[in-house]
């Protein structure tokens, strides 16, 4: 069974093939700015078994940091995959479409989260890196 995902405007869609890899929810406020949101979550994938299906033509790309970049649609804004060098090698959870069978495996820098945003006290967190 593959995984699919696609942006808000539905122009984009990728799928994975195989199983997601570790998944992480970021809170530090580089992510809460990328991501316009109280976190980044995300999954690791093998970029062999990552494909657009559509629209690639689409994305573009802001490189955040050296080799680094986020990949998002250029008609709708979602982000959906992060780049090292040149291959995607994260995907952002949100874009996933339906229920694939993952759960956020760890919190990772709830020390310098948002003061509004309010954690679940059953999540395994650190407060910088794991
Ligand atoms: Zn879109
Ligand atoms: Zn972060």
């Amino acid at each position: 069974m593959s995984i699919t995902g696609e942006c808000f405007c539905g122009e984009i869609s990728y799928q994975v093939t195989g199983k997601l890899g570790d998944t992480t929810s970021c809170h530090c406020s580089r992510c809460r700015k990328a991501f316009s949101s109280q976190a980044s979550a995300s999954a690791l994938v093998q970029p062999s078994q990552f494909t657009w299906l559509k629209g690639e033509s689409l994305l573009s790309t802001y490189s955040s940091a050296q080799d680094f970049g986020l990949q998002f649609c250029r008609m709708c804004g979602s982000t959906l995959c992060t780049i090292y060098k040149g291959e995607v090698f994260q995907i952002m959870l949100g874009c996933l479409n339906g229920s694939p069978d993952i759960e956020i495996g760890k919190h990772i820098y709830v020390g310098s989260k948002a003061k509004w945003e309010v954690m679940p006290s059953d999540v395994t967190q650190f407060d910088k890196g794991p």
